[in-house]
């Protein structure tokens, strides 16, 4: 890969709204973004907090705080999912926001973006409660979400039951079924083929572009996957198939290991018949506490969550490749040690669009009326992938970036090129 610039080290990140100020500050400064335009994309368009009353089954009723942040509209209807998550909180749920911006312009796909967030824990949750607390939160959102203003869709804790709820309680309120309201639904409420394996898919995809610049042949390739949700398994999975050892894979239960290759269909069987966890997985070595992060492989694909890269453990990382499907994952103040000790980093905007292409293809679909194949879905996302890897590459160079700094900078020019368009008040 190119020889890089890093700013130099960032420090005392607190958030990752920090974290991602931090990276979109030194692009904006690369491209030589003007002071107004800079101001504009620094903060939402939009911020909306509510609490929701939910009656819970033993007849208490509990609030719970929501949020939705639209953090730009210029490229087209902002678009991100809903995180259920004990630890939303507001900066979090503006970081994620204006990572969506950045992620959509990166795949070239007319959205803006937004993100969603609920501070509760679903797993403790019946369905019956889980369900009230989605029609409550959907219920609030009505004027801001939209098929032509603002489309949520799954994130950590929500997944296509969830988006169905959501499309139902919007659709009431229209006095029509308006399917295009939010993507990552079931497929016979018009949710797309390939879009529940699509962020994977997309990990995959751009993992094996960067493997090839590194000269990596995925055969002779190790990988850990941390996190065994929805991105994870699939991109564990979809990189095994691809000739990728997949050494150790983990959640909140441990840390699973093979050094011949976990057997990633098995381990995902497993966890499907076990509430979606691998808790009690005795096909490979059980740790609960090795640390997935630091293994001596050749990959490392962190799928969980933010902040888990940080200036604290970014010296022990030993992968050559890190490909980012979680958003965040790296704090700011890691990005310079990770420069220094010559690791390549695909970052999250790029890594993990492979989702929310689905889910525009998806929001196409809906507004067609019609159904796509598997295959025509996989390959258009596969294509949108490979150019957007092939875009923040060449930028990288260009610029003498690191591959995330290039991505913003092919994100931000966007955004700012369409905000010039159209103009102002
Ligand atoms: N929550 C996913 C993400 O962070 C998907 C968003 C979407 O499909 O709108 O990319």
């Amino acid at each position: 890969m190119a020889a890089y610039i890093e700013p130099a080290p960032i420090k005392d990140v607190k958030n990752p709204f920090e974290s991602m100020m931090s990276r979109f500050s030194v692009a904006a400064q690369i491209l030589g973004l003007e002071e107004e335009i800079y101001n504009v994309l620094k903060s939402p368009t939009k911020q909306v907090s509510v609490h929701l009353p939910v009656t819970m089954d033993d007849g208490s009723l509990k609030v719970f705080e929501g949020h939705r942040v639209v953090h730009s509209s210029i490229l087209g209807p902002s678009k991100g999912g809903v995180r259920f998550d004990p630890g939303v909180n507001i900066d979090e749920v503006k970081a994620l926001a204006a990572w969506m911006t950045w992620k959509c312009a990166v795949v070239d796909i007319p959205y803006g973006g937004a993100k969603g967030g609920v501070k509760c824990n679903p797993r403790e949750m019946s369905s019956g409660e889980v369900e009230r607390l989605v029609r409550a939160y959907t219920a609030a959102m009505l004027d801001v979400f939209g098929p032509d203003r603002d489309i949520p869709a799954p994130d950590m804790g929500t997944g296509p039951r969830e988006m169905a709820w959501m499309m139902d309680q919007y659709s009431r309120a229209q006095g029509m079924t308006v399917n295009a309201v939010v993507t990552g639904k079931p497929l016979v409420l018009g949710g797309s083929l390939g879009r529940v394996a699509a962020t994977g898919r997309g990990v995959m995809v751009s993992a094996l572009a960067a493997m090839e610049k590194l000269n990596m042949v995925p055969t002779k390739a190790t990988c850990v996957v941390q996190g065994f949700g929805n991105v994870g398994a699939n991109a564990a999975l979809l990189l095994s198939e691809r000739g990728v050892t997949v050494k150790g894979i983990s959640d909140i239960s441990g840390t699973y290991w093979n050094d011949n290759g976990i057997d990633i269909l098995d381990a995902i069987k497993y966890k499907d018949s076990n509430s979606q966890s691998l808790e009690g997985y005795s096909n490979a070595e059980y740790s609960p506490d090795r640390d997935l992060l630091v293994a001596d492989v050749d990959v490392l694909v962190p799928a969980a969550k933010e902040d888990v890269i940080t200036i604290d453990n970014a010296d022990k990382i030993k992968a050559k490749l890190i490909v980012e499907g979680a958003n965040g994952p790296t704090s700011a103040d890691a990005d310079a040690k990770i420069h220094e000790k010559g690791i390549t980093v695909v970052p999250d905007i790029l890594a993990n669009a492979g989702g929310v292409s689905v889910s525009y293809f998806e929001w196409v679909q809906n507004r067609l009326g019609y159904k796509w194949s598997a295959e025509r879905v996989q390959r258009r996302s596969d294509r949108i992938m490979k150019e957007a890897f092939d875009r923040v590459y060449h930028k990288s160079i260009e610029h003498k970036a690191s591959l995330r700094i290039a991505a913003y900078i092919v994100a931000i020019k966007k955004v700012a090129d369409t905000f010039r368009l159209r103009g102002s008040f």
